[in-house]
């Protein structure tokens, strides 16, 4: 059996060799595509071996699996990423390592995040994530504020002390319109983005594309993918 060390460094290799193609049939540079390692359900260990083979951002879905993972890997230098959906009640943890927060779909969020962000005196970005599946006023299938609830919501991010606004985030959707069509979901992603970029020039993140579709996130002009199963291996259960 290949010890795990081997088997993360070949698949980082192969996922990299996918953004570096995706990146050249889409005429951008390499650096301006951004590669968080989703580590969710794994362990510390495996955090470990990624930062040692140069992985740099890691995101997890769940506070009480990332809490005491990020504590754990807190002498390395590592931008946390906080990617699932965030009840209130989590939010004073999550403020206590994450750099960022990618899935803001309300306005309770941004107050409870603000609060908690100037307790511990740190500054957390925030993704507003978009639900490409909701109407308008909803909240998407798997997180997200459909895409005329965003401007409300950034202004708000804006305006909380403690928080930056960094840019929007999307999971392709599973219903609706956009279900099975990646492309066409990232795409309007980034025309939400630039809308976005009109009243808020440094929100420039955009944080699409997972194992299954970053070609397709690359290609609609995505700064962040987020992959997990792709370089750790499928997640027994659920997660
Ligand atoms: C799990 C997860 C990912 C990574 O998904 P893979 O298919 O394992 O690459 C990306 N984004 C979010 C929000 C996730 O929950």
């Amino acid at each position: 059996m290949t010890d795990r060390r081997t088997q993360l460094a070949e698949n980082l290799a192969r996922v990299e060799e996918r953004i570096v193609s995706a990146c050249a049939a889409a005429g951008r540079a390499r650096e301006e595509v951004t590669l968080i390692v989703v580590t969710k359900t794994y362990p510390a260990s495996d955090v470990r071996i990624l930062h040692e083979l140069g992985v740099r951002h890691v995101a997890e879905n769940r506070d009480q699996d990332a809490s005491p993972k990020a504590a754990a890997c807190a002498d390395l230098s590592l931008t946390w990423h906080f990617v699932g959906q965030l009840q209130t009640n989590k939010v004073r943890s999550v403020a206590g390592y994450a750099d960022v927060v990618q899935s803001v779909d309300r306005l309770r969020l941004v107050t409870a995040l603000s609060s908690a962000a100037g307790r511990r005196e740190r500054e957390l970005g925030c993704l507003v994530q978009v639900a490409l599946d909701a109407e308008s006023g909803e909240r998407g299938e798997r997180g997200g504020v459909a895409p005329d609830g965003i401007e409300e919501l950034a202004a708000a991010v804006d305006a909380a002390p403690g928080l930056r606004l960094d840019g929007l985030m999307t999971v392709a959707p599973l219903a609706g319109p956009y279900a099975g069509r990646q492309r066409a979901a990232f795409e309007r992603l980034m025309e939400i983005s630039s809308r976005l970029r009109g009243n808020h020039p440094a929100a420039n993140m955009v944080s699409a594309g997972m194992s299954a579709d970053l070609e397709d996130a690359v290609a609609a002009g995505a700064t962040h993918v987020r992959v997990g199963t792709a370089v750790l291996g499928v997640r027994p259960g659920l997660g």
